[in-house]
């Protein structure tokens, strides 16, 4: 198997790429992008940069952009105003074929009418690269996508797995400065879906290239990335971590487009510093303020995770936050009892481990739902802006 440590010779010549030790600069940068199609914004001032060596997803629902901006790192689309700068050049109107980035596509269509050699073979020869260099390029590139022994295969005899994997080691071969991936697995079945995202993670590792990857399955962003941006109608929401944005969402709709959230529209009753209260129920509570900072009498979200909350029979004691609430109804979900519970006109859910102790509950009792108050943020702007994520859930007071 092909290590970084000597992966294909041709990555790092020319001072035009990296491996998998980072150079401490940006391969891709973006300085306030803003892409119109006639009076429609398709992409509003999208403004950062990705490292070299790392694998950048760009995650949100149908039509938020993020396809349109992998369309201008890979030069099919012009920005409307700002600069696309690869490897500290301005790109921007720079066509594809003259950058050094290749694109992966979901319909990866390779030439039907010649084996696997000569489709990883076509990038190089096209380029007049010597056969020799050639035959030693496309064994590598084979070898780290695992298919040596399928060089004399036709497309047509290949699995869709085995078919995605030649068409990144047809882009691979040309030793880009970074690989674009337009739902590369979209096509795949979810087994195989599943087996490809850590295939992926394994091949962006070896060749230590940055990866820029759009979907909009969460899930496949969250198992593959370094960081993720969230785009929400063509506005870059969020850029970090996926533990980042998960546990610190900035925005409402990051929120509820990651995981599942309680969401509880309600208003600042005082705020200091990082943390405001709000009154929830009867009772006042103090969070976090996460993102955009917010006064007294401000619209706010307060959100919990299902499963930071707690249920007790009685009033939980130091270190807790708490309302009292009634069962509405509880659903046993194998590792988790889901509870929907009502806080004065508010839903709460919470997901409760199989194996911690709990009274037999009815609908109708009388409980506590509880959390820590770290579980806790509170957020700028109304419940109603949550991302459509199949699975939030939201409340009013
Ligand atoms: P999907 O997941 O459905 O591919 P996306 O987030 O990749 O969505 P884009 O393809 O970037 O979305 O499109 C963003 C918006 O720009 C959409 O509303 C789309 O209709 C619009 N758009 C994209 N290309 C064009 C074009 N050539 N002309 C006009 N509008 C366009």
């Amino acid at each position: 198997m092909v290590q970084s440590r000597d992966a294909p010779a041709g990555w790092g010549e020319g001072g035009e790429t990296a491996l998998n030790e980072a150079t401490g600069h940006d391969v891709i940068v973006l300085e306030h992008v803003t892409k119109r199609f006639g009076d429609f914004f398709a992409v509003h001032d999208a403004d950062f940069a990705i490292p070299h060596g790392e694998f950048f997803a760009m995650l949100g629902p149908s039509g938020c952009g993020k396809t349109t901006t992998l369309r201008m790192i890979a030069g099919f689309e012009v920005p409307t105003s700002g600069a696309i700068r690869l490897e500290g050049r301005d790109v921007s109107r720079v066509p594809p074929y003259r950058r050094n980035v290749n694109t992966v596509f979901q319909q990866y269509a390779l030439f039907p009418h010649m084996n696997v050699f000569d489709n990883v073979a076509f990038g190089p020869r096209s380029r007049k690269v010597p056969e020799a260099e050639i035959k030693t390029r496309v064994g590598e590139m084979l070898e780290i996508v695992r298919l040596e022994g399928f060089a004399q295969r036709m497309p047509q005899q290949l699995s869709g797995g085995q078919q995605q994997r030649i068409a990144l080691a047809r882009a691979l071969v040309n030793f880009p400065s970074a690989l674009l991936l337009d739902e590369p697995l979209g096509a795949l079945d979810l087994k195989l879906r599943q087996a490809m995202q850590i295939e992926l993670k394994r091949i962006q590792r070896e060749v230590g290239i940055a990866f820029v990857f759009v979907t909009h399955d969460q899930e496949e962003a969250l198992t593959m990335s370094d960081r993720i941006a969230i785009m929400n109608e063509g506005w870059v929401e969020q850029i970090g971590r996926p533990e980042e944005i998960y546990h610190r969402p900035e925005t409402v709709f990051v929120a509820g487009f990651i995981g599942q959230a309680n969401l509880w529209q309600t208003t600042v009753d005082a705020a200091s510093g990082d943390t405001a209260d709000v009154t929830l129920g009867e009772r006042r509570i103090t969070a976090a303020i996460s993102g955009r900072s917010v006064r007294r009498g401000d619209p706010v979200t307060f959100m919990v995770r299902p499963e930071r909350v707690r249920v007790s029979l009685d009033e939980p004691g130091n270190g807790h936050q708490a309302v009292a609430c009634r069962v509405v109804d509880l659903v046993f979900q194998g590792p988790v009892v889901r509870f929907a519970l009502d806080a004065a006109g508010a839903e709460v859910v919470a997901h409760v481990g199989a194996d911690e102790q709990l009274p037999l509950l009815r609908p109708g009792d009388a409980v506590w739902a509880s959390w820590e108050r770290d579980a806790a943020l509170l957020l700028s702007g109304a419940a109603a802006d949550a991302g459509d994520a199949p699975t939030a859930v939201g409340a009013e007071t």
